[in-house]
């Protein structure tokens, strides 16, 4: 019997009501949800290697434990800890929230570990490697590959293989998902079922290219959507806008220029914009914004602002009336703004033309006269439904303007953002002063604490950035405090200030804005501090752990100082003894852009984009990067549109487009 793919996981033989739950707890649903839960990785076990001869790496080792040792720290982390021994030695291995490895860990009898080896905390190690007892392995056919599934709460590896192995003659007769793309079927045997790596590889690139073309298709059918909607268009008045930047007290960069011609030209139109500004920290997008804004409001419609956090916002509405105030009637609206209601009437009745926001501007009492132009400042912050309410605030579709100073390599725009409109300032303004940035060895912090001090002689206020999270380490909070406790010690005569990511939201504005006003002197923060917060008077930005963070995060990290017209720091302290290669880029370049692509090449797309990716994007096999899968996708989607093949007569299909279209639609 052939089973829907969209029926139930309880329809699958060994799936009772109690595990069906802790299934649905892990989003699987139905059988597909199951299917597509993939292996992470296979044990080989016949490639079992002696101790001595591990390399960093994917590794399996035949061995015996001993020395196991359970520790919990905060937060409910576990760590289980053990040496693993054979004839020619022993290496550690290291088990996170695993807590039932103490047990399992017997002395007496021996195992096969499959995991990686990794370099941290001073040491080579195995990480989370899976544990199977040798025993039993060698009862079963060791020539076959093991496949390892990724645990899901109180299920395990094993239940997944067992479940699944239930299911394979149903695996063998799924049909396919996109038509003229034949070998579905053979693809998800090859992945749960392989004979060899190679096998398993194959089964895995036909799968990830199904995903792609779903995700192709999304943006395609999203454009031909949004080119279908209609919106009035804004005609730019070129001689006033002439007139005011000639006016501005600064002259634009060349790509401030083009990305402005860009904007004109899309909102003269009669479809509604829809781009992307994405430049570098410090390249002026703001100026960008506010440009648009004001041709916005020559051809008589309203703009909304609206920024992630109260002190963005805050900061923007300063900024933008210091510069336009007589040109633009700009107003404020947060969370704590005075006379709320009498604001929104003047929204209401169209007397402001520009509202810069946070959340506050998609409550449902904030209406507009006539938005035409909607803004959205780190539009990553901002989740889906939140743009939606925005666009609604308008009669019409308004234009949109979305802006992210991630930098993203231009190799990798087309599958980030499909078909979206973008525009990139990759140039500073002129006279920026470079940032000096230097490499501090872990045991030379005492010259740069020298330096620090001097600029805080100078009245300049400084960053101390320690490491966020981390899952195999104590929590976050006791190392960002520590550091706190032991600086606020030694600066007695200065206020030092503490921000993390567990604050509430309104308490990090406080500090914030305390460390904006010049109140906080050395601010040591976790990297909530990322968000293009601009602070002209802090001069130093010293970065704990740098090495542990990607270089496009320590770029956006130092674009926090030299904002003003004082010389600026960047302090990247490393906690390796041995010199960083990836430090040094960052030393010696400036340029975001640049970063970006040196970081895609030593770290790969997961870590860099590894948010963008889950969040965003939410792609599960393939990765922005499989080149070659995305031409293949993108020539299947081609061939799909060619035969005008209507979508929504593909359930399946229909169904997973249909997820990544939320992401980018307008409506
Ligand atoms: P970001 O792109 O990171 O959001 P901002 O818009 O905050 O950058 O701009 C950073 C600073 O540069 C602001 O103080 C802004 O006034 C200034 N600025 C913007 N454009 C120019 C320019 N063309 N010349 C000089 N300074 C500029
Ligand atoms: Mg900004």
């Amino acid at each position: 019997m052939i089973m829907d793919l969209a029926s139930p996981v309880e329809d699958v033989k060994g799936i009772g009501p109690k595990t069906a739950e802790l299934m649905h707890k892990a989003g699987i649903f139905s059988l597909r949800d199951l299917i597509y839960h993939l292996p992470r990785d296979y044990e080989n076990f016949q490639q079992a290697q002696k101790i001595s001869d591990l390399r960093p790496g994917q590794v399996t080792v035949r061995a015996k434990v001993d020395d196991v040792r359970l520790s919990r720290k905060g937060r409910g982390l576990t760590i289980v800890e053990a040496s693993l021994r054979d004839q020619s030695g022993a290496v550690r291995a290291v088990w996170f929230n695993q807590p039932y490895r103490a047990k399992q860990l017997d002395s007496t009898k021996e195992f096969f570990f499959t995991g990686k080896m990794e370099f941290s905390f001073g040491r080579y190690q195995l990480m989370n490697p899976a544990v199977n007892v040798a025993d039993d392995v060698e009862k079963i056919n060791i020539d076959e590959l093991q496949p390892i599934y990724p645990a899901r709460g109180s299920l395990k590896s094993q239940d997944f293989k067992k479940f699944i192995k239930a299911i394979d003659n149903q695996i063998a007769l799924v049909p396919d998902m996109i038509p003229n793309f034949p070998g579905r079927a053979e693809a998800l045997f090859n992945v749960h079922f392989p004979e060899d790596i190679a096998n398993a590889k194959s089964g895995r690139d036909y799968l990830a290219t199904e995903e792609l073309f779903c995700l192709l298709l999304a943006s395609r059918l999203n454009r031909q959507q949004n080119e279908k909607l209609k919106t009035e268009p804004i005609v730019a008045d070129i001689e006033a806008l002439k007139k005011l930047i000639a006016a501005l007290p600064f002259k634009l960069t060349n790509a401030q220029r083009r990305a402005t011609w860009e904007i004109i030209q899309d909102m003269n139109n009669q479809t509604p914009m829809n781009r992307l500004l994405q430049g570098d920290v410090g390249s002026g997008k703001t100026m960008v914004a506010a440009l648009s804004a004001y041709v916005a409001a020559k051809a008589g419609v309203q703009t909304a602002l609206m920024a992630p956090t109260e002190v963005l916002a805050n900061q923007h509405a300063e900024s933008l009336a210091k510069t336009f105030g007589n040109e633009l009637r700009i107003a404020l609206l947060t969370g704590s703004t005075k006379h709320k209601d009498e604001l929104k009437r003047h929204i209401k009745n169209g007397e402001v033309d520009l509202v810069v926001g946070t959340h506050a501007l998609i409550t449902d009492d904030t209406e507009f006269k006539n938005l035409g132009l909607a803004i959205i400042d780190e539009q990553h912050r901002f989740g889906v439904a939140q743009r939606q309410k925005l666009l609604a605030k308008a009669h019409t579709m308004p234009h949109l303007l979305s802006m992210t100073a991630t930098p993203i390599p231009r190799s990798l725009q087309l599958t980030i953002f499909g078909d979206l409109a973008v525009s990139i300032l990759d140039e500073l303004p002129a006279g920026r002063q470079p940032i000096t940035t230097k490499i501090i060895a872990r045991n030379g912090q005492e010259q740069m604490w020298r330096d620090i001090e001097k600029e805080l002689s100078q009245k300049h206020q400084v960053y101390y950035i320690c490491k966020k999270i981390d899952e195999s380490n104590a929590s976050e909070l006791s190392s960002v405090k520590k550091e706190f406790n032991r600086i606020a010690k030694k600066y007695k005569n200065y206020n030092v200030g503490l921000l993390h990511g567990k604050m509430k939201p309104a308490e990090k504005d406080e500090v914030m804005t305390l460390f904006s006003n010049g109140e906080i002197d050395i601010l040591v923060s976790t990297t909530v501090v990322e968000v293009g917060v601009n602070v002209p008077n802090a001069t130093v930005m010293a970065i704990a752990d740098a090495d542990q963070y990607g270089l496009s995060q320590l770029h956006q990290l130092r674009g926090r100082v030299g904002r003003g017209a004082a010389s600026s720091y960047c302090y990247l302290i490393n906690s390796k003894d041995a010199p960083s290669r990836r430090l040094r880029e960052v030393e010696n370049s400036q340029d975001g852009f640049y970063l970006a692509e040196v970081d895609l090449k030593l770290r790969g797309p997961g870590e860099i984009y590894g948010s963008l990716q889950h969040g965003a994007l939410d792609l599960r096999i393939a990765t922005i990067t499989d080149t070659k899968l995305i031409h293949k996708a993108d020539l299947l989607v081609k061939d799909f549109v060619k035969h005008n093949y209507n979508v929504l007569e593909y359930k399946e299909l229909s169904a997973a487009v249909r997820k990544y279209q939320r992401l980018t639609t307008l409506n």
